[in-house]
């Protein structure tokens, strides 16, 4: 790798928001070595006080990379440490011991592909605001829509170059199912590399968004009438990259999954309602995780705990050979979430889970009582009610850490009670002279 003169020592914070330190060329080795230092109070959900001791980011040899849209810059990611130790609140230090716990149970490597789907605005006519930076508002079926593709290839074309520089290898990219909305697709990788190339693409989308006076959204349901914003996530095991010990030609289900998988969600399954704390984890997430009022027709979210053959409509899709968990939003920390998933799956490959019998209708359409009669159960429909569970779901407290967890509720309930303390314009006019 070429000589950089600025090398950006990078980390997350709870949200998974990027955080750096911009070291120059000739001070390099110190990432590799103590480390980058910080004040760990300043850095949310680090669990530290004002005079704790520096929080350090240590350098990950493997991860160097040229940032492109910053001048002969590369950047490290770093794992946390506080006192020499690898620092149990950091959430790549949080997401490698997953990893080496699943590594641990069954030899193999996890495997994760992240489908990032996001909204590209432009200012609006009043100070503030934010409108689709695509040409029209008004398609009703914008799917895959030329027009509006061609529009901010521009932008578009950047980022995909910016990424193959960086190693990211783009394979597809398309206009979403809302007006301004797109996403780009990236080959898979292990679980950790996979999470550093999301973090990668969050920096990058933005900071050319902002080049081109565009604002490159990841909040999960930014438009009523509109779907939001997923990031789905593939899953899959193996011995290396390409192998894989998910997929099984010969299942008895015609669904190509093998026994480890089946068990694997059989995890997801059982650990979904505390999943979706990490999964969907803003009060915004919520609004996403509805089956109607999209202007397209379906909001292709997760309401219900079910899993199906090409199910969209379900909480987990089985492509053929690997899943598809639907749920997580792109405000999700996509460290957190690979150790949750990675918890749950593997809690039910040692317990040998079951994950019950597949749903392949429109669960959208399924009445209340269709639902119970198939034993399935709803999600959690608020952020709240996600913490609970979260709390609740020892595999997860165990897994994240009890304290970690703690500190992440802590955290989630302040976000919850300062959007609940306000009284949004619809609901005003709802309720105003209602009773
Ligand atoms: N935007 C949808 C969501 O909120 C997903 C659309 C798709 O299936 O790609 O999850
Ligand atoms: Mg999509
Ligand atoms: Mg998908």
């Amino acid at each position: 790798m070429a000589e950089f003169d600025y090398y950006l020592a990078q980390f997350v914070d709870i949200h998974g928001r990027p955080k750096a330190k911009l070291v120059p060329g000739k001070h390099k080795e110190t990432i590799f070595g103590a480390g980058a230092g910080f004040a760990g109070f300043a850095i949310a959900g680090m669990g530290m006080g004002p005079h704790g001791r520096e929080f350090m980011a240590v350098g990950d040899r493997d991860s160097i990379r040229p940032v492109s849209w910053m001048t002969s810059t590369a950047s490290v990611t770093c794992d946390g440490h506080v006192g020499g130790k690898p620092h149990a609140f950091d959430s790549r230090v949080i997401a490698k011991k997953a990893l080496a716990d699943f590594r641990e149970v069954t030899g193999l490597e996890f495997f994760t592909g992240l489908e990032p789907e996001f909204f590209l605005l432009k200012p609006g006519a009043t100070a503030g605001s934010w409108v689709v930076a695509t040409e029209s508002e008004s398609l009703d079926k914008p799917c895959y829509d030329f027009r509006h593709l061609s529009s901010v290839s521009d932008f578009l074309m950047e980022l995909c170059a910016a990424l193959g520089s960086a190693g990211i290898d783009v394979y597809q990219i398309d206009h979403e199912d809302a007006n301004g909305q797109f996403e780009m697709n990236f080959t898979y990788a292990d679980g950790l590399r996979t999470a550093d190339n999301l973090t990668y693409f969050k920096m990058a989308s933005q900071a050319i968004a902002r080049k081109h006076g565009l604002l490159c959204s990841f909040m999960p349901k930014p438009f009523a009438e509109r779907s939001g914003s997923g990031l789905h996530m593939h899953m899959s095991a193996g011995r290396q990259f390409g192998d894989n010990a998910f997929e099984d030609e010969s299942d008895p289900r015609g669904m190509g999954l093998s026994q480890m998988a089946y068990h694997f969600l059989g995890g997801l399954v059982a650990h979904a309602p505390g999943l979706t704390a990490i999964a969907a984890p803003c009060v915004n997430s919520y609004r996403r995780l509805v089956s109607r009022g999209s202007r397209s027709g379906a909001t292709w979210a997760p309401i219900n705990i079910a899993w199906g053959d090409n199910n969209r409509t379900a909480f987990v899709r089985i492509p053929g050979g690997r899943l598809e968990l639907r749920v997580p939003d792109a405000s999700a920390n996509p460290y957190l979430l690979t150790a949750a998933i990675v918890h749950a799956g593997l809690d039910g490959i040692q317990r040998k889970l079951n994950p019950g019998p597949p749903c392949n209708e429109n669960l959208y359409q399924l009445s209340l009582a269709e639902l119970a009669a198939r034993g399935i159960k709803r999600l959690p429909a608020s952020l709240p009610d996600a913490l609970d569970a979260l709390e609740a779901d020892q595999t997860l407290c165990e897994g994240l850490g009890a304290d970690f967890v703690a500190a992440f509720t802590e955290i989630k309930r302040a976000e919850c009670d300062e959007l609940l303390l306000m009284v949004p314009p619809a609901e005003f006019r709802r309720y105003v002279d209602f009773f």
